[in-house]
């Protein structure tokens, strides 16, 4: 049988207890931020490459008064695909073939992606600036 005697010393007062409670809880939020932190920025290094703007496909009609897509919604040409972006604040279109417009869907949902990560990194540190004090108004 092993007897295990615990002193507690005279001089730790209700308050001092509590401040020791509070620094734990403290210091394991903040380990569970740093390690979302670490998750998302390993999710950030394994990204592809990322692109800005929008893939369209579209069907149109080619303006001949006897060609059939006039009036036939479903005798329209296409499909054409085309990737709309903005340049020195232009909003620029350009037509893609359909293997382009893959890659560039591809390219766009990771920059989706991208913005995702960046804006949970940048919650993330708020809260741990949150939990080492730093004023934040
Ligand atoms: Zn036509």
């Amino acid at each position: 049988m092993l007897y295990l005697t615990v002193y507690i010393p005279q001089d730790i007062d209700q308050r001092n207890c509590m401040s020791t409670k509070g620094d734990e809880r403290r210091r394991q939020a903040l380990e569970r931020e740093h390690q979302q932190h670490r998750k998302t920025a390993e999710e950030l290094a394994t990204l592809g490459y990322v692109l800005q703007g929008s893939i369209a496909r579209r069907w149109m009609t080619c303006g001949k008064a006897a060609c059939p897509c006039t009036d036939d919604p479903t005798a329209r040409h296409g499909p054409y695909y085309t990737w709309t972006f903005k340049r020195g604040g232009k909003t620029v279109c350009v037509y893609l073939t359909a293997d382009q417009a893959t890659l560039c869907s591809q390219w766009i949902n990771n920059n989706r992606r991208l913005e995702r990560l960046v804006a949970k990194l940048r919650a993330v540190t708020r809260r741990i600036a949150q939990l080492q004090q730093i004023p934040s108004k």
